[in-house]
């Protein structure tokens, strides 16, 4: 199995460094191979994402990301800037399917901004369309209104709009994620009001009858989006498009409170994935050894469930890391009175010795 190995910027290198540790700690026939992605590759070469290291992650099984981003490069021009380097390996990769659990660990409760009776042991996953929808729909624009109430005026329209196939697709992860989680699915749209949640529902419907063990179940957003922070532990994944998507899964980020625990994967359809933490390269604390590397090290246990069919590797590190934090065990973004405070290195060798 052929990782492709992309650490990054700012506390990219650190905590990719820590997750390679648990990752080689395995067992595993894995071969890791890294190239510079973001800032470090502008740097480097002139390009945020190098021929060289878009053509390693092509030819990966899965590639595990730290994080891209340094204010250096503000003020370059847009299509130089680091964050480039991500949407490019998104859109050279095909990967439509972004999967983000928000897990709360029963130590860590007291850190979300919910009663921790409300979200201690919550293990959601949230599946959100990443290619289509109003995002990237045509037509889109601003024009000037030539008849009408509003004549003379501007108006900005963008286009909602996802075909068939795109559902089916997406649905097909989202009941293959539940069957390897509780198995139940709820699919979030707007079906009362848009004609594309109308079809969006139809066909995840036709799609559920191929998964007859998946307990599948239809919200409307504006319900899902009130559900979330109401009883959030109702759920098991939720599959939607980009848009509610894009707004849920940040919602439900913060169910947890602790932006340095949550890791990511986008998927393209035949299983191979991009790994990540959801937070940035925290410019702010890089080099000083104090970033939380568990965000990456849950990423890496996702790519082996997801991408590598290692599940009970990816179950080890998992047990690892809800150890560590039993033990006490803090980096300074979770640190409570009463915790033992570790930085990124102490971090993940606690990690590595529980495994
Ligand atoms: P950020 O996620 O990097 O940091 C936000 C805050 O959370 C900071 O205070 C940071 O110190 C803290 N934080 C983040 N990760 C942490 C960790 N693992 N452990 C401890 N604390 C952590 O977001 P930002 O500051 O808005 O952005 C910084 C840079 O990262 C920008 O250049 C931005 O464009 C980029 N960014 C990249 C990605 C990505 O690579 N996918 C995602 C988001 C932001």
């Amino acid at each position: 199995m052929k990782i492709a190995v992309l650490p990054g910027d700012g506390i990219g290198k650190e905590i990719v460094a820590e997750a390679l540790k648990v990752l080689r700690a395995l067992g595993l026939r894995l071969e890791m191979e890294e190239a510079p992605v973001g800032g470090t590759a502008y740097e480097a070469c002139g390009e945020p994402l190098p021929r060289a290291t878009l053509d390693l992650a092509k030819a990966a099984d899965a590639v595990l990301f730290g994080a891209v981003g340094d204010p250096r490069y503000d003020a370059i021009p847009r299509d130089k800037r680091p964050e480039q380097a991500i949407l490019g390996l998104r859109k050279e990769l095909g990967l439509f399917a972004n999967l983000r659990p928000a897990v709360v660990y029963a130590e860590l409760a007291g850190a979300s901004s919910l009663r921790p009776e409300v979200v201690a042991g919550l293990d959601i996953l949230i599946l959100r369309e990443l290619t289509g929808d109003i995002y990237f729909g045509q037509p889109r624009g601003i024009r000037k209104l030539e008849s009408g109430k509003f004549a003379g005026e501007r108006e900005g329209f963008d286009t909602m709009r996802y075909s068939e196939s795109e559902v089916r697709r997406i649905a097909h992860v989202a009941f293959a994620a539940a069957g390897k989680r509780g198995r139940k699915l709820c699919s979030v749209d707007k079906a009362n009001v848009l004609d594309t949640s109308q079809l969006w529902r139809e066909v995840v419907t036709q799609v559920a009858r191929e998964y007859p063990d998946i307990e599948l179940s239809h919200m409307y957003v504006d319900n899902a989006a009130m559900q979330l922070v109401r009883n959030p532990k109702q759920f098991d994944v939720i599959v939607t498009g980009n848009m509610f998507g894009d707004i849920l899964s940040d919602e439900a980020s913060m169910l947890t409170g602790s932006i340095g625990m949550l890791p990511s994967a986008s998927m393209d359809e035949r299983g191979k994935g991009l790994y990540e933490p959801i937070h940035g390269s925290a410019p702010d604390i890089a080099g000083k050894g104090v970033a939380n590397p568990l965000a990456t090290i849950l990423s890496a246990a996702m790519m082996l469930r997801y991408s590598l069919e290692q599940p009970a590797a990816a179950d080890r590190i998992e047990a690892a890391v809800k150890k560590v934090l039993a033990q006490g065990l803090r980096t300074p973004d979770i640190f409570q009175a009463g915790t033992k405070k570790v930085g990124t290195r102490e971090m993940g060798d606690a990690v590595l010795a529980a495994l």
